[in-house]
């Protein structure tokens, strides 16, 4: 697809939803290993609690959908990462005040999204968190755009991206949230934060390319 509607957005957050209770235990399970294992109970709680409200929702931009997932995620989430994908999602919608959004709008939107985590968490890459799937996702999402791609194709490149960063949190140390306070003792396990933000990456990619 080349454009992103108020149905799109909507299905992009049933995917997440769907695919946040599908790894919910694996969720958990890493977030026992380096914090207190509700991570999954958290995600899931939220993005049931947006497919909910989204659901008798018709607004007439792409960005309402988003703006009332964000304020959904900070009301159920709780911990950091509500805040942190509350706020993201918020910045995503304000960015996305249309009927349709094209690639490049979304690239924009995304970043805003990114710039939403890294001024409350204020994490930096290598800290071993959500922005080590976020950081890579939003480049290669933007190459592709100023490449030329269509949305489909930007999305893929972005949810491959954002995989290979979680990926590579694992041999990293935390130096923010909950993980940070094992010290050299959180090296070694995936970042749960960095899985949920990739597989809100994948979702997307789903979504578009159908
Ligand atoms: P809590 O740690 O409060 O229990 P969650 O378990 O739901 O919250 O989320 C933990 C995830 O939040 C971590 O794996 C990490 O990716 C992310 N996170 C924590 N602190 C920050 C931060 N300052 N900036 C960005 N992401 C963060
Ligand atoms: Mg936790
Ligand atoms: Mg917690």
């Amino acid at each position: 697809g080349d454009s992103v509607d108020t149905d799109l957005a909507r299905t992009w957050v049933q995917a997440i939803a769907a695919a946040v209770d599908k790894h919910k235990d694996h969720l958990t399970q890493l977030d026992s290993a380096i914090g207190d294992a509700d991570h999954g109970t958290n995600m899931h709680r939220g993005f049931s609690a947006a497919v909910t409200a989204l659901a008798d929702y018709e607004p007439d931009t792409v960005g309402a959908v988003l703006v009332k997932t964000g304020t959904t995620l900070i009301s159920t989430v709780g911990g950091a990462s509500g805040p942190l994908y509350g706020g993201a999602f918020r910045a995503i919608g304000k960015a996305l005040d249309t009927p349709t959004a094209d690639t490049q709008q979304v690239a924009a939107a995304l970043a805003a999204g990114l710039a939403s985590i890294q001024k409350l968490g204020a994490a930096a890459p290598g800290d071993k968190t959500m922005i080590d799937a976020f950081a890579p996702a939003l480049a290669a999402f933007q190459q592709q755009a100023d490449a030329g791609a269509d949305l489909a194709a930007a999305a893929v490149a972005a949810a491959d991206a954002a995989e290979e960063g979680m990926r590579a949190t694992t041999p990293l140390q935390a130096r923010k949230g909950r993980a940070s306070y094992l010290g050299a003792r959180s090296i070694g396990h995936q970042d749960p934060g960095a899985t949920s933000t990739a597989l809100a990456f994948r979702a997307l990619a789903e979504t578009v390319g159908d």
